[in-house]
């Protein structure tokens, strides 16, 4: 038993929908991916924790090992203000960076035949118990037996499915960026080469992990040195002033590379060198175009509607802290993939894999929450727990 002959319209072509729009046609159904980009997406990612449900598809489906597509750190070090171990804990973790990852799943998606549509901004949804059809911004619309809503944090989907569903800023941004590691003294890439390092001070974390080069490079020196910090900003002025860009253009989610204004940079690169180990404000100093992104929270009780779903960030936005957004849009992806092979109508299909969903988002938005709280509010996040881990389920991966 399983749907077949379904048209799919996948609204969105980023990792999301990417990975449903790969195992929906694996599945053998007639799918269209629908960005609202006018260009490929490309070189605008940084470091993303590569979890097990994120590479699943590029790993069993497309035969890719995971050491081609992700650098390893093999321990988890936190730093004492004058650069010494305060604690280490052995565990292995996978890397890799948004564009390496787009990379390979674009390209498994087109040699697959896949349809992909650029400069197709979708505007919403209509649908009866026979059909669903999508809207466009350029007036056309198209019918689809199931729509899968990939469209990201700002979902025009979600705002019309569930109009009461308001995202809430955190009370923090992560600035991020990143460096070859050849910009970097030696020593200092050597050493941040092959740990994740933490470092906390009051009310504020930052971390650091090396990732795959631009080009997809693993080879030591070639490889980036990518850098999160959290830090607080005060919902209104505070806020608004940190994400407002050279021309007055206030930025909502992302503030890209190129974008923070100088005296922002300056002013973070200040605090770096006279608050954070060496070994780490030597990265920031070097890191040429740090950008920022705005931090919410987002927890949604219902996925599926009829002949439509939300996946990724259009369903449950949560907090950076479990490395788990693509690894949830991942999961998002391979529950559809069993839930259509299972069940014979879509609508049967989507009612079954609603509830799970809902609870992967719901328990990872609590733990990400109470993290984000330990490390912005309580600052009591001193040592590495099994809370802290990175993973995409409260147990295992
Ligand atoms: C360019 C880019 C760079 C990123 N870099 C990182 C990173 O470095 N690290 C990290 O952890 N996460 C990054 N992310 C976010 C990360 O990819 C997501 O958290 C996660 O993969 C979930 O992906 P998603 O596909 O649900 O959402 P997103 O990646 O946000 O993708 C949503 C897609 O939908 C498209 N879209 C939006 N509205 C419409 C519409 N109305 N109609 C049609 N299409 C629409 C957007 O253009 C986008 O391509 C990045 C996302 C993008 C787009």
């Amino acid at each position: 038993m399983a749907v077949t002959n379904a048209r799919v319209a996948i609204a969105g072509g980023s990792l999301g929908g990417l990975t449903a729009g790969n195992l929906l046609r694996d599945l053998g159904l007639d799918v269209t991916i629908y960005e609202r980009s006018p260009h490929e997406l490309s070189e605008r990612g940084a470091g993303i924790g590569f979890l097990p449900d994120a590479a699943r598809y590029l790993v069993e489906r497309q035969g890719i090992a995971l050491d081609d597509i992700s650098t390893s750190t093999g321990l988890i070090r936190y730093l004492h203000r004058d650069g010494t171990v305060a604690h280490e804990r052995e565990h292995r973790y996978h890397f890799s960076s948004w564009n390496t990852v787009f990379r390979n799943l674009r390209s498994s998606y087109a040699n697959g035949g896949g349809r992909y549509e650029l400069g197709r901004e979708a505007t919403g949804l209509r649908q009866d118990a026979d059909t669903a059809t999508v809207d466009f911004a350029d007036g056309s619309s198209v019918e689809a037996d199931l729509v899968v809503c990939a469209d990201g944090v700002g979902s025009v989907f979600r705002a019309q499915l569930l109009p009461d569903a308001h995202r809430t800023y955190a009370g923090y941004v992560a600035w991020r960026g990143m460096v070859r590691e050849d910009e970097l003294p030696l020593d200092v890439a050597e050493q941040l080469g092959i740990a994740i390092t933490y470092y906390f001070h009051a009310n504020s974390q930052i971390l650091v992990y090396p990732i795959p080069g631009a080009d997809g490079s693993l080879e030591p020196g070639k490889r980036l040195i990518n850098f999160v910090w959290y830090r607080n900003y005060k919902e209104g002025d505070d806020l608004t002033d940190v994400m407002t860009d050279e021309s007055g253009v206030v930025h909502d989610t992302t503030l890209p590379p190129g974008f923070a204004r100088p005296e922002h940079v300056a002013e973070m690169r200040a605090h770096a060198d006279a608050r954070l180990p060496a070994l780490i404000s030597t990265v920031i100093e070097a890191t040429r175009e740090p950008f920022i992104q705005a931090v919410y929270d987002l927890s949604i009780d219902q996925m599926a509607f009829g002949r439509a779903c939300l996946v990724g960030d259009a369903g449950v936005v949560m907090r950076p802290h479990a490395a788990a957004g693509t690894a949830k849009a991942g999961a998002n992806g391979w529950g559809l993939y069993e839930a259509l092979s299972t069940y014979d109508t879509i609508p049967e299909a989507l009612a079954a894999w609603d509830p799970q969903q809902v609870e992967i988002g719901r328990k990872l938005a609590q733990r990400t929450q109470r993290l984000g709280y330990r490390s912005q509010v309580l600052s009591n996040w001193d040592a590495p727990d099994d809370d802290t881990l990175f993973r995409l389920r409260d147990e295992g991966p």
